[in-house]
């Protein structure tokens, strides 16, 4: 799962990027809304973290802008603390939920999740696919109720075919998903990550399906 976060408070950006890191997702940052904008409409992200007082575009333009021409990812808006006037506009305007400023850490990462996992259609909290479980909360992994440690690109991949199971999603897709805008992206390694989940998870739990790509459940 990938996750920008377009704040212009470098300080603040960086406390989101570590955090959401730590969390388990790749995360862009953007520290104005050119940049946003460009990578909002240029890479695949799960959700996005938008402060609205930003130079060059400002976050309601933005966000106005992107649900015009049908950018459908969910978007976290960051306000100013007691505007209520800015929550108003911003959910108006397309935001799915918003955190006034200054925040707990914990806040976000709760609202972040609950947005990605509405999107994908989830109502648990935990995912669930035959013996395997994953608590995005925690970061963690369980099979038959034993954790198993998962390197980040590994969590990535599975957390992302748990949140769209029953889809067959391709080897492209996954790419994007797990990959920062300034990673090195090999498509070849999804290969890799899927056979060691299957060692660490059961060769049953990630179905390949051929020409198009693996899905996880039915
Ligand atoms: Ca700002």
């Amino acid at each position: 799962m990938k996750v920008l976060v377009v704040e212009d408070e470098s300080a603040l950006s960086v406390q989101l990027a570590h955090s959401l890191g730590a969390a388990g997702y790749a995360v862009d940052c953007a520290a104005d809304g050119d940049r946003g904008d460009f990578l909002a409409r240029t890479e695949a992200y799960d959700a996005v973290i938008l402060d609205l007082g930003l130079p060059r575009i400002d976050g309601l333009t933005l966000l106005r802008g992107w649900r015009e021409s049908g950018l459908q990812v969910p978007v976290l808006v960051l306000t100013a603390r007691d505007s209520w006037h800015e929550k108003v506009v911003g959910i108006d305007e397309g935001a799915d939920d918003y955190v006034a400023k200054p925040f707990r850490m914990e806040e976000v990462l709760a609202r972040v999740r609950g947005l990605i996992r509405r999107a994908s259609g989830q109502a648990s909290p935990a995912l669930r696919c035959g013996a395997v479980t994953v608590e995005p909360r925690l970061a963690r992994v369980c099979r038959d109720g034993v954790e198993v440690k998962l390197t980040a690109h590994e969590f990535r991949v599975l957390s992302y075919l748990m949140h769209h199971r029953a889809r067959v999603v391709s080897q492209g897709e996954l790419t994007e998903h797990i990959y920062a805008q300034d990673a090195e992206r090999d498509s070849n390694t999804v290969e890799v990550f899927i056979a060691r989940l299957r060692r660490k998870l059961g060769a049953n739990v990630i179905e390949t399906v051929r020409g198009l790509g693996y899905r996880m459940g039915s």
